[in-house]
């Protein structure tokens, strides 16, 4: 017997235990199915993404999803086969919701991929233990599924003291871990060895309850020289809450903002712990799980060690399941359980218990009634709640009193629905009510987060912008300085050379404005010819001016110059290429203008014009201060003749024919109405008498 003292559970009921139902039979090893259905979310945490594509062959136990979240633990194939499909599949929860899986067609082999088992883990460091217990994706298989890794890294500011393994598995019905205990209790306890090896704990008490004698006697028979303690305690649910059970071993209350952790203390359930020991000892990922078949429309209930991934179907068809006697058919427990939607979903790491009860066995709950205020809820409940005054504020959306009658500590146990005489679904209220909360919390984080980003992009806005206030002013300022300093080097060259010696810069300057003013005059010109304004007469009187303004400063900067060094022969050729090229790009641009006319290839044509004008001009000037020696054109370098005005003419008109037919096919194209048609096509026509003259 053990002499660890325990206290009272505070609260608690004693439902019909139900569990020779199910224990009376060894742990059975379910078939293999044809298609195993794996859920990438199987735990608490951030989902994992696939990493395996359909059409994969994949091998028993190789890594086919994981994530980068720490919170997370990973997923294996549970048996040899290739991935058919990843998508949503129905999924073992209480709200019926689909949920990505990966669905392997099983071949049949079951072959393993290469495991890596540790030779000896006494000479393993913790942290290769914990790497172990993470490859392998272990997740708490008592019901909550946290990753086990995650409760498993040691913290160096708080260790653990005391080691809870936790085989009271209170809920009725369920005997997974009963008769793991007597079957797998030597691997239990080289389990809790690694576990002792990592966190190196004071003590580590092993609690079954008191209706489990078989368990207690395994495990105390595999216990050898260990000083581990198996206390036993009394039956009462839920004895086996992580909270409730801590307080019944050391007397002590979690607080409801802390974890078990910060006091010292580390609860693991006894499937977990043997999970851990298939990890390091063989090298085995968690890929399978003992499940309880129970309830009376069972043929024949039992335990069973079924891969992850198992259709629940599957399993009740091998458990004998009598549909005729079918009346609810529970995931988990009666008390903490909830109804299964579909017998196609998959029992995940999470599963303990698919329960199949008749109508006799589970009889629909009563209509609720109205609160009585008996207080009978709040007499059984173990977390010490108000079950209704949660009742009350649940009822009117009260997030705030909700809160601070400390909703979060409900564990969710149905004690006190289950003593409750209105027969009132009080946890039903409870989960929705979280839920809400949580989904508020999410929305508050979003818009805050959103906030932050809003004022984040304000802020680097306006830095932004006085960034580019300080470049303009330093630009503005090194425009006047470099103005000035030509000024003062032209008054210089003035004052010391008599006559005014005009820079090269300016003289470059001068003619680019001089060719400019030409290209804006021929444009002008252009629009002139075309449509005939009196503004564009006037705009053309002022552009001539312009232009001869530009052209007189140029002569006379030109005068002014010191004659022109010679330009070497390559620079001529590298000119005459450069105006060559800018003439073909333009007749080019011509072409396709006079093809497809838009808006854009005449903008293009207008800038090449430009560009060609420019390179003519650079050309020009080139070739006047080339030396009088330079060779002249020979045979082979013939000149091109400049055009008559003829020839101009002509080209001019082909040009605005071409325009004209373009501005009618867009028009038709466009679907532009009648009368602009008809303008259009008596423009068109206009133009084609003017060509057909001309020709
Ligand atoms: S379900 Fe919640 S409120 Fe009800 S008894 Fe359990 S812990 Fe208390
Ligand atoms: S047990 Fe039911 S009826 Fe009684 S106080 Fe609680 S909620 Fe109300």
């Amino acid at each position: 017997m053990s002499t660890w003292p325990i206290y009272p559970l505070r609260g608690g009921v004693h439902p019909a235990q139900n569990k020779t139902l199910s224990n009376q039979v060894p742990i059975q090893q379910a078939p293999l199915p044809k298609q195993l259905i794996v859920p990438l979310l199987q735990h608490l945490g951030s989902s994992t993404e696939a990493l395996v594509s359909v059409g994969d062959h994949v091998l028993k136990g190789q890594l086919i999803a994981d994530s980068s979240n720490r919170i997370s633990a990973a997923v294996h194939a549970p048996s040899s086969g290739t991935v058919s499909f990843i998508g949503p599949q129905p999924y073992p929860h209480a709200s019926g919701q689909l949920l990505d899986a990966i669905v392997i067609d099983t071949d049949g082999l079951d072959t393993w991929c290469e495991l890596e088992p540790l030779a000896d883990f006494t000479q393993a460091t913790a942290t290769e233990l914990l790497d172990k217990v993470s490859q392998a994706g272990i997740s708490g298989l008592g019901g909550a599924g946290f990753p086990t890794a995650i409760k498993l890294s040691p913290r160096a500011e708080q260790p653990i003291t005391t080691l809870i393994i936790n085989g009271t598995e209170c809920e009725p019905y369920i005997t997974a871990d009963d008769t793991l205990m007597r079957e797998k209790a030597a691997q239990l306890m080289l389990g809790i060895d690694i576990v002792v090896q990592m966190l190196q704990p004071k003590n580590v008490l092993i609690a079954i309850e008191d209706n489990k004698p078989e368990s207690i006697s395994a495990v105390r028979s595999a216990l050898g020289s260990r000083d581990y303690q198996v206390v036993e305690l009394p039956t009462i649910y839920p004895s086996g809450g992580e909270r409730q059970l801590i307080q019944i071993l050391m007397g002590q209350e979690v607080p409801a903002n802390k974890l078990p952790a910060e006091l010292g203390i580390l609860c693991q359930n006894v499937g977990t712990i043997v999970a851990v020991h298939d990890a390091v000892i063989k090298g085995q990922p968690l890929i399978s799980r003992i499940t309880t078949l129970t309830g009376q429309a069972l043929a024949k209930p039992m335990n069973v060690e079924c891969l992850i991934g198992t259709p629940v179907a599957d399993l009740l068809e091998f458990a004998g399941l009598q549909e005729a006697q079918l009346g609810r058919l529970i995931a988990g427990g009666p008390m903490m359980g909830f109804t299964l939607t579909s017998t196609a979903a998959p029992i995940i790491k999470t599963s303990n218990c698919i329960l199949a009860a008749t109508t006799a066995e589970l009889p629909p709950p009563a209509p609720a009634m109205p609160c009585i205020r008996c207080g009978d809820c709040a007499e059984v409940c173990p977390a010490s709640l108000l079950p209704q005054q949660l009742h009350f504020y649940a009822l009117g959306e009260d997030h705030e009193q909700l809160q601070a009658n400390n909703l979060f500590d409900c564990i969710e146990c149905g004690a006190c629905a289950y003593v409750c005489p209105s027969s009132i679904p009080l946890v039903q209220y409870y989960r929705v009510a979280k839920a809400d909360i949580r989904e508020q919390e999410q929305k508050l984080i979003k818009a805050e987060h959103a906030k932050e980003r809003f004022e984040f992009r304000q802020e680097r806005l306006r830095l932004e912008d006085e960034r580019k206030e300080a470049e303009r002013k330093a630009r503005a300022e090194r425009l006047a300085k470099s103005k000035a300093e030509q000024a003062k080097k032209a008054a210089q060259a003035e004052a010391a050379g008599g006559s005014a010696a005009v820079a090269d810069d300016e003289l470059k300057r001068l003619k680019i404005a001089a060719s400019m003013a030409s290209v804006a005059l021929r444009k002008a010109q252009k629009q002139f010819d075309t449509h005939g304004t009196d503004e564009l007469k006037a705009q053309i009187d002022q552009l001539s001016v312009a232009a001869a303004q530009a052209k007189a400063a140029l002569d006379k900067a030109s005068a002014a110059t010191p004659a022109a060094k010679p330009v070497a022969d390559d620079e001529i050729k590298r000119l005459k290429i450069a105006a060559s090229m800018a003439s073909v790009a333009l007749r080019k641009a011509q072409k396709q203008l006079d093809e497809h006319g838009t808006d854009e290839l005449k903008a293009q044509v207008e800038q090449l014009t430009a560009n060609a004008a420019e390179a003519k001009q650079a050309l020009d000037s080139a070739m006047t201060a080339a030396p009088k020696t330079a060779a002249p054109a020979t045979a082979d370098t013939p000149t091109k003749p400049e055009p008559s005005p003829a020839e101009l003419a002509l080209k001019k008109a082909k040009i605005d024919v071409a325009m004209k037919r373009a501005a009618l096919r867009k028009a038709e194209r466009s679907e532009a109405d009648a009368e602009t048609l008809t303008a259009l096509q008596a423009e068109l026509t206009q133009a084609e008498q003017g060509l057909a003259k001309l020709n």
